[in-house]
């Protein structure tokens, strides 16, 4: 699932389509995002007609801003992928939306396994929208503070990797880079959150930080459907240290990385030295 650094690629490698005029808007009729329906009559009423002017990201969510009130609202989900397209280019399969821009290039989003977003949001507020409202600080742009996370952590019996994941805490942070980020700081996975001492809660917030920056650096992690808007996929799956490698030796010391499964979701960890 694309986190912070996969969406901020996207985000970077769309910015051809700055200045361009959107002259028509096409949908396949299918729903996304929990069989929800596709907004669009509104999108159509936003974007056609107008200059995209701005892309912005929010955590994982990317705005597409235009001459007017209203913005596009896009979540990849697991599989999505927003790509800007030279005049003539085919379609990719399941592409679901998509935007003729006045020099021909198409902007479209496809996503095989439909659990992407597409929306509208105010321009100027895009906190009132239902799916932004809640979201933390982001990672990168007001970045995480020790005491923010420890605040957070208090009163929390959740854990410390729960805390990472909750986009209310922190906007941004996955599955994958909270991995990293707790083998960087030599944090157990299943530590309590209410257990997080000060000192603990500096180097992880500074883990959270050089994970997504070094993650940026290469264009984002592609271990399954993610590519920038230009179509390439990024280089950083080839530096993860836990996450993915189960049984690979931990590259601090050597002990065989683990994979279990936490609230759900995959975790991987060294057993050895993760022990704070
Ligand atoms: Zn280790």
């Amino acid at each position: 699932m694309p986190e912070l650094p996969e969406v901020e690629t996207v985000r970077r490698t769309l910015a051809p389509a700055l200045g361009a005029r959107v002259v028509e808007v096409s949908h396949s009729g299918k729903p996304l995002h929990g069989r929800r329906p596709v907004p669009i009559a509104a999108i159509r009423a936003a974007l056609v007609g107008r200059e995209v002017t701005a892309l912005r990201r929010l955590g994982k969510y990317l705005l597409v801003d235009v001459d007017g009130p209203t913005s596009l609202l896009v979540h990849l989900g697991m599989s999505g992928r927003f790509r800007l397209f030279a005049p003539g280019t085919p379609a990719p399969p399941h592409t679901h939306l998509t935007a003729r821009l006045d020099d021909g290039r198409e902007l479209r989003f496809s996503d095989p396994r439909r659990f992407g977003q597409l929306d509208v949001v105010a321009r100027e507020a895009p906190r009132a929208h239902p799916a932004l409202a809640g979201l933390g600080p982001d990672a990168l742009v007001d970045g995480l503070s020790p005491a923010h996370l420890l605040a957070c952590a208090r009163g929390r019996t959740t854990t410390v990797k729960a805390l990472l994941l909750d986009q209310r805490v922190v906007a941004g942070v996955g599955n994958i880079y909270a991995s990293e980020a707790l083998w960087r700081a030599k944090v157990r996975p299943t530590r309590r959150a209410n257990r997080l001492t000060e000192a603990e809660a500096r180097l992880l917030a500074r883990a959270v930080r050089d994970v997504l920056v070094h993650a940026l650096r290469h264009g984002g992690t592609s271990l399954r459907d993610f590519v920038d808007a230009d179509g390439r996929e990024g280089e950083n799956a080839h530096y993860l240290k836990v996450y993915d490698r189960q049984g690979e030796p931990c590259p601090r010391c050597r002990a065989s990385v683990v994979r279990k499964v936490i609230q759900g979701r995959a975790t991987y960890f060294c057993p050895t030295c993760q022990l704070r």
